[in-house]
């Protein structure tokens, strides 16, 4: 705590008091720590991916470059690693201007059922490598105050991370439902599952289950966070229910027209 004191003076130099003012500035340190924590992370993800690329090409230029299996290989991962830069550099530039004060989206009175049918269209390669399934339940449309794009961007996320933390052959089920005030997209996999004490932290930046799995999998451990604030900014909520070994619900609830 901060305390500031100041003696109130009254006529002819009469002592009438003190007044102290004090500050709680235990929220402004935890604010501190988090954007420290969130600079060490920054900075971490992207030496990883550059010290790679750096001591790979290196190695090349030493003279591996004349073995033809090993260049390929080096360049291969030299390309992964690339890509991976490129994503973490969007993902945090798409963070840093949805966090900025004043950030909107444009919500307008619009349908749920496209924004799921152009999320499996956008997802459905990826499915398709991992030779998994969609299971689609929509009945009807229903009508919210969304930002179609940004709606398109939240449920592709979700079903990308469905995909990655999924084994092969089991079905990710999409469902479309409402209730009276909202509408609802549920996103449900037969994946690894979320230990009960990380499902709260998984919403937060850099914050990974696994690590070296989230990695390779090609995440910037940015995703959730995004999905978050973007489905704050529709003034909805998002929910996680999930069993370690039999899979994940993610539950995202948008205001009805
Ligand atoms: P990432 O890029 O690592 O996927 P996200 O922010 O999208 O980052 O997710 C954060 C973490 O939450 C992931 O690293 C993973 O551990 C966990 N996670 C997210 N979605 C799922 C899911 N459907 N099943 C299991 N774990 C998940």
């Amino acid at each position: 705590h901060d305390v500031y004191g100041a003696p109130v003076i009254g006529d002819h130099g009469r002592w009438l008091g003190v007044v102290i003012v004090m500050h709680d500035i235990t929220e402004l340190i935890r604010l501190e720590q988090i954007r420290k924590d969130f600079v060490a992370n920054v900075s971490h993800e992207l030496r990883t991916p550059v010290t790679s690329i750096k001591g790979f090409s290196e190695t090349l230029l030493d003279g591996a470059y004349k073995d033809e299996p090993m260049l390929l290989s080096f360049l291969e991962i030299m390309h992964k690693e690339s890509n991976r830069l490129q994503m973490l550099i969007q993902d945090l530039l798409e963070l840093s201007k949805i966090e900025q004060h004043g950030f909107t989206v444009n919500l307008m009175p619009m349908g749920l059922q496209d924004v799921l049918i152009r999320a499996v269209e956008l997802t459905g390669p990826r499915l398709d490598e991992k030779d998994m399934n969609f299971q689609v339940e929509m009945e009807h449309d229903v009508q919210v105050m969304g930002d179609v794009n940004r709606l398109i961007q939240i449920a592709t996320n979700l079903i990308t991370n469905a995909i990655t933390y999924s084994p092969e052959d089991t079905t990710i089920t999409i469902r479309l439902k409402e209730n009276a005030t909202h509408g609802i997209i549920e996103i449900e996999d037969q994946g690894i599952g979320i230990e009960k004490h990380e499902i709260a932290r998984v919403f937060e930046r850099f914050y990974r289950v696994d690590r070296a799995r989230s990695r390779n999998s090609g995440g910037t451990g940015l995703g959730l966070a995004i999905v978050k604030h973007l489905v704050e900014a529709h003034h909805g909520r998002i929910q996680v229910v999930s069993e370690v070994g039999v899979g994940t619900k993610m539950i995202v609830c948008i205001p009805k027209t």
